[in-house]
């Protein structure tokens, strides 16, 4: 039996803002960050979970970890994990709480971060990682991870069991492709931020190329006659006739007809999906855009979004409305493992692609584990996962990209265990001498004009 005794949070912050790695049409200049959260126990074993953002505002997060990991110390894990579906509901069910949310906002990415948190202990006591978890229950036990408050119009539990009935008997086949790293083929951003020069540009698509890539994102919606200057030399970089896929990705800047005029201009380059095209919260927006671009003289161009959607209940909208071509959840912006499980079943009911979002310091190594779920449990198929390769170095066991596939995790946990080392130099505000935020260096940012 294992108790928790009690947690700590920590606000990690990295610096990315210094050379615009993440820049794109809405973010110029985020330091990717983390609201960590660890809980503790009376045994060995710590979880470790944590919430992407971009810089200001992650004390926020932090502050509100303490608020809903409160409510976890003092019961036992096997108490938490016997009815994942009933804990979730407690864990939402703060009516303080509830009120600043309610399952959306900072409350919720608190959320995400104390409940990955959970799974990657229970993976830990398991000895598993955290997709072999799920690989090895029940379509039944599946099930009962998740609160289906809310979207039993669209799904109810009898038929996400008998959906994950359906690809069942092949599981241990797709087991097997997990074992062998062929479960998650990678798609990359790495040459994609706005703030990059050409050269870079066309020195980084090279290199992704030669790499064995076969997909490729880049964002736009800063300039039109620059994003086609730069979709031209992505053009020219990956070609036409090669088998290579490119996305687009506008990071909401949009209204919903500006999208539309401006996609058609890029049509010309075949891009598959725009990538959230307007507000994130515009489930008919999308729709409507999702129907205009469907029909360019170059083809049809598909909508992506869900980075910034909140919870499952926006997603079963968009799903209803027919608004998307592909589904990004992020890993920690919804409630953790088991609202992304019931989001990974809406989509396979309604019979579009899950691709995690994984842009940011520690989602990669989410999301590595919510895509081997996909392809191993709910749809049956493979699909795409966003593999950037930065700040991986600050992991214990970082994710990895091997032969154009995402290397399937082994260790047990769910993967975003930090160094402490890490921790302490990029805590924020920091200790002097420990934490860079405390150097020389660091004063370009703290002291620089807030660039918005
Ligand atoms: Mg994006």
């Amino acid at each position: 039996m294992v108790k928790i005794t009690s947690f700590v949070t920590r606000d990690v912050r990295f610096p990315t803002s210094l050379d615009k790695t993440g820049s794109d049409a809405m973010n110029a200049a985020g330091d990717y960050s983390s609201a960590y959260c660890i809980i503790k126990t009376d045994s060995q074993h710590e979880g470790h979970g944590m919430t992407f953002t971009i810089g200001r505002g992650n004390e926020i997060v932090c502050s509100a970890i303490g608020l809903v990991a409160s409510l976890v110390v003092g019961k036992d894990l096997d108490e938490i994990t016997a009815d994942w579906g009933k804990t979730w509901r407690y864990l939402v069910s703060d009516s303080q709480l509830r009120w600043i949310g309610p399952e959306k906002g900072v409350i919720h990415l608190a959320l995400g971060a104390v409940v990955n948190g959970l799974w990657d202990l229970w993976a830990k006591v398991l000895n598993k990682p955290v997709w072999r978890i799920v690989a090895d229950m029940t379509p039944e036990e599946v099930v009962r991870c998740i609160d289906f408050r809310y979207i039993t119009d669209a799904l109810t539990p009898e038929e996400a069991i008998a959906l994950l009935k359906e690809v069942e008997p092949t599981k241990q086949d797709r087991i097997k492709d997990a074992e062998q790293n062929k479960a998650v083929p990678a798609y990359t951003t790495s040459a994609g931020w706005l703030g990059y020069s050409e050269e870079k540009l066309k020195a980084l698509l090279a290199q992704s190329v030669k790499d064995g890539f076969k997909h490729f994102k880049l964002k736009v919606g800063g300039s039109l006659e620059d994003d086609k200057r730069r979709l031209a030399i992505a053009r020219e970089a990956i070609g036409y006739d090669k088998g290579n896929v490119l996305m687009v990705d506008a990071n909401q800047v949009w209204s919903v007809p500006e999208a539309i005029t401006y996609m058609n201009e890029l049509a010309q380059f075949k891009p598959w999906f725009i990538e959230e095209p307007t507000s994130p919260d515009d489930v008919l927006g999308h729709a409507a855009i999702r129907k205009a671009l469907s029909n360019t003289p170059y083809g049809p161009i598909g909508v992506a979004t869900g980075e910034m959607c909140q919870n499952r209940v926006m997603f079963k909208q968009f799903l209803q409305a027919g608004a998307l071509t592909v589904l990004q959840a992020d890993a920690c912006r919804v409630g953790g493992v088991n609202e992304c499980l019931a989001i990974l079943l809406l989509a396979r009911k309604f019979g579009v692609p899950i691709v995690p979002h994984s842009g940011g310091v520690g989602l990669p190594e989410y999301t590595q584990h919510l895509s081997t779920i996909d392809y191993v449990v709910v749809s049956g198929k493979k699909s795409l996962l966003e593999y950037v390769d930065h700040l991986h170095e600050h992991f214990e066991h970082p994710a990895g990209v091997k032969d154009g596939y995402i290397v399937t995790p082994t260790e047990p946990g769910y993967s975003v265990q930090m160094k402490p080392d890490s921790m302490d130099q990029y805590s924020f505000p920091g200790e002097a001498g420990k934490s860079w935020w405390t150097s020389e260096e660091a004063k370009v940012i703290l002291d620089g004009p807030r660039v918005v």
